[in-house]
């Protein structure tokens, strides 16, 4: 994500703080000081790093729980609107999406057990009306703070973990795209009722209901890919006009490509002809900044890029292209000839137009996981 800062790296995942959020906390502390000094400041403070860790360890929850599945989480992003976890995909089985979206709740189910039991004991009183940010104990609001966490994340609305946990339930009824279908339309409801409530309560309402309409209708979109690419193969949607590159030849061949052709990505083939790898514009460049144009195409393109066949399930290739965040795939014949390229563009513009002739829908791509 842009604007995101680099803290830690626990467990092969990075932490990642969006700026705004230590703007937020910066806002936070000066009104906090205003109101009630120094000792208000750090208890408000304390309450608020205390509910973003919940927040944090609520997404670890979810990545741990993928990580049992074979998805791996590069990175987790706190912003002030909550915290994002960038799964690399969305489990398959709909058993496995379940495990993966309660995961998260259940991490605050055990926060507020554990809070609650260690006050209980500690006689500290546990009364909503006593929970005061300023003068407080800050453990008391973060456990209230917990206590909202699962009850707002398991609302039964995309792109809140409820949303899921109620596709998933249902997919296990029904098939994906009808169960995701009645999720969103559940969600786009509620979104309907909370933006109602809200002109007339809080104004916060409106910008959940916002927030919940737009995770519907991308979750639907989602599941309409997937649909549409688990029917076809990947010779319906790959380039085949495409223009590959020797690996021994130097870069200005390539840029001599990019200029002639609106091609962007090329495969890469050793000597014999084979796939060596891929060369996108963007490695060009660095190619040209780092080596000039006699550096060796073959030095300056990815190599370990995976290969599909053009009748593999584009579904599968496209997981495939997602796994090893690749550009692009080069496509081979049974010989291993190169027979074409699928890119994301190439997926994307496929599944718009099933979607348009289906029911004029415009798809987008893949959401991060909240
Ligand atoms: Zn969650």
């Amino acid at each position: 994500m842009r604007w995101s800062i680099p803290l830690a790296r626990v467990a092969g995942i990075e932490i990642r703080l969006h700026v705004t959020f230590l703007l937020l906390l910066a806002w936070l502390g000066l009104t906090f000081f205003a109101r009630a000094g120094l000792p208000g400041a750090a208890r408000g403070l304390a309450y608020i790093l205390g509910l973003f860790g919940s927040v944090l360890l609520h997404e670890f929850g979810h990545a741990m729980a993928a990580r049992r599945y074979g998805v791996h989480t590069p990175d987790i992003t706190l912003l002030p609107i909550g915290g994002v976890a960038r799964l690399e995909r969305i489990p398959d089985n709909p058993r496995e999406e379940l495990v993966v979206a309660a995961a998260g709740p259940a991490v605050n189910v055990a926060i507020a057990l554990v809070l609650g039991t260690l006050l209980q004991a500690a006689g500290v009183p546990l009364v909503p009306e006593r929970v005061n940010l300023l003068t407080g104990n800050p453990l008391v609001g973060i456990l209230w703070g917990n206590l909202f966490l699962i009850a707002f994340n398991l609302l039964p609305a995309f792109p809140m973990d409820g949303g899921r946990i109620l596709r998933a339930v249902l997919a296990t009824r029904m098939d994906y795209a009808a169960a995701t279908q009645i999720a969103a339309s559940l969600g786009q409801a509620m979104a309907f009722v909370f933006g109602f409530l809200g002109l007339f309560f809080n104004p916060l309402l409106i910008f959940i209901a916002l927030f919940v309409y737009l995770g519907a209708a991308g979750e639907e979109s989602l599941a309409q890919m997937r649909t549409v690419t688990e029917e076809i193969p990947v010779s319906s949607a790959m380039e085949t006009d495409v223009h590959a590159l020797k690996a021994e030849d130097p870069l200005a061949e390539a840029v001599g490509l990019i200029l002639r052709t609106p091609q962007r990505t090329f495969p890469v083939l050793d000597p014999a002809g084979r796939v060596a790898g891929v060369l996108t514009r963007e490695d060009i460049i660095k190619g040209l900044g780092a080596g000039g144009p006699y550096t060796r195409i073959g030095d300056a393109m990815q190599s370990g890029i995976p290969v599909v066949r053009p009748e593999d399930v584009l579904h599968e290739a496209f997981l495939r292209m997602q796994r090893c965040a690749c550009p692009a795939l080069p496509v081979v014949d049974r010989y291993g000839r190169i027979v074409g390229m699928l890119t994301t563009d190439n997926v994307g513009e496929l599944v718009m137009i099933h979607s348009v002739l289906k029911r004029g829908e415009r798809p987008t791509w893949r959401r991060p996981w909240g």
